[in-house]
């Protein structure tokens, strides 16, 4: 039979006539981790695959249950196991099962309101079209953002699936171009500036999404991010015991002066839940990573999470989730920061310039003149915190969370 792997994509052959089980052993692969596909259908550990078969192992993407599984809900066959819960679903009733968690989420940390106008980061990734799904399948007011990062085919392909998207359900689709509207794209930035490739990336993101949900009148921005990720994150941040960050790391930053509040409402449910959901649910999206990103340390902390889940399921959701009911009171602070309004954009910040013109200006080899500050150095304060939060993953920690001062 041939089996097709992705990311990277290859093909190869293997003996057919047993099961799934076998078949991912054979390729050293963790079950938790992958979907396995057959024409339209998924397959878990327990199902037998024939000689002539051809079928497909996507990762982060889970496949799991067995024949012998039933439904939790309605005892029909079974389709997608979450050993976490101990649980295994139909397709329809795993539908159910991710509004469930999404409902939960964001009625947990009071996200939206009905009428709330949100504005949702969409990726062309698996997390952030399926959050998408539900919102509006939810019967929310959600309009798409995507932003184009010059990140050649992959970029392209990503900014296809988008539009195809909220084409087929008549949603609006917010675009904003880095190269266009900025003048510079990731992989210049990554080449020229003298932040990484991906901090430079974030930051713009940051920017971009929290600048979009300002002039569009939008109420809040809401972005895919994971159980995964947010256990990668807290786990980076617990690894370097970077207090701050942690004390944010919430599934809900409150607006402020200036921003958008933020939600992230799939923080309850794993990379695997949201890839088997958008299969289910016929979303077609990018399964090829960003080709920039190769090995770094968040990628790094998945994996090691992942390998712990393997053999003690629940301890992604045992290490973030406790995190938010048990710990994070313990690392509130009181950061008080004073925001000014950036002298190049407006945009909300402690120094002259904001991060994003900054490194805007760096990139592009332009000096940021005005008035000298009482430093007198232009392009503002530059010391070693405030470039820490312009790498940070959150958005503009200080700036969002600091008391702000009359
Ligand atoms: P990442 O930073 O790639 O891990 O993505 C985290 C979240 O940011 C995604 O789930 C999306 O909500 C959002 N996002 C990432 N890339 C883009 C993009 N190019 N355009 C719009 N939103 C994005
Ligand atoms: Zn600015």
């Amino acid at each position: 039979m041939k089996v097709r792997l992705r990311n990277p994509d290859r093909e190869v052959e293997l003996a057919g006539g047993r099961k799934i089980h076998d078949v991912l052993g054979e390729l050293g692969i963790n079950p938790d981790t992958v979907l396995v596909i057959r024409e339209r259908e998924l397959l878990t550990r327990e199902d037998r695959v024939g000689e002539t078969d051809v079928i497909e192992i996507r990762p982060v993407i889970s496949g799991g249950a067995g024949n012998r599984m039933k439904c939790r809900r309605c005892k029909a066959p079974a389709v997608v196991e979450i050993r976490r819960h101990n649980a295994a679903f139909c397709a329809e009733c795993f539908v159910r099962h991710v509004r469930a968690q999404v409902k939960r989420a964001t009625e947990a940390h009071d996200m939206f309101e009905p009428t709330d106008r949100i504005l949702v980061a969409v990726s062309g990734g698996k997390d952030s079209l399926a959050l998408w799904d539900v919102l509006l399948e939810l019967g929310y007011r959600a309009d798409g953002l995507y932003l184009g990062l010059g990140i050649g085919e992959y970029s392209e392909r990503s900014h296809e699936v988008a539009r195809a998207f909220a084409r087929e359900r008549d949603a609006h689709l917010v675009e904003v171009d880095l190269a266009r509207d900025y003048g510079f794209d990731v992989p210049t930035a990554g080449r020229k500036g003298s932040r990484s490739t991906c901090a430079v990336c974030g930051l713009s993101k940051r920017y971009v999404f929290n600048r979009a949900a300002r002039e569009g009148g939008y109420d809040v921005i809401a972005t895919g991010h994971n159980l995964d990720d947010e256990a990668a994150t807290l786990l980076g941040n617990t690894l370097r015991w970077q207090t701050d960050y942690i004390a944010r790391q919430s599934p809900v930053l409150p607006a402020k002066e200036g921003f958008a509040r933020k939600v992230k409402p799939l923080y309850r449910l794993s990379e695997l839940e949201t890839a088997a959901f958008a299969f289910l649910r016929g979303i077609d999206y990018v399964v090829q990573e960003c080709p920039l990103v190769g090995g770094n340390t968040q990628l790094r902390y998945k994996e090691a999470m992942n390998q712990l889940e393997s053999t003690s399921p629940g301890t992604k959701a045992q290490f973030f989730l406790g995190y938010l009911d048990r710990a994070a009171p313990l690392f509130a602070t009181q950061a008080e920061v004073q925001l000014v309004g950036c002298e190049r954009c407006g945009q909300p910040t402690t120094g002259r310039f904001c991060a994003f013109c900054r490194a805007r200006a760096q990139i592009l080899g332009e000096r940021l003149e005005g008035p000298r500050d009482e430093r007198g150095s232009p392009g503002g304060p530059r010391d070693d915190r405030e470039t820490a939060e312009a790498l940070s993953d959150e958005v503009m920690p200080v700036e969002i969370y600091g008391t702000l001062r009359p």
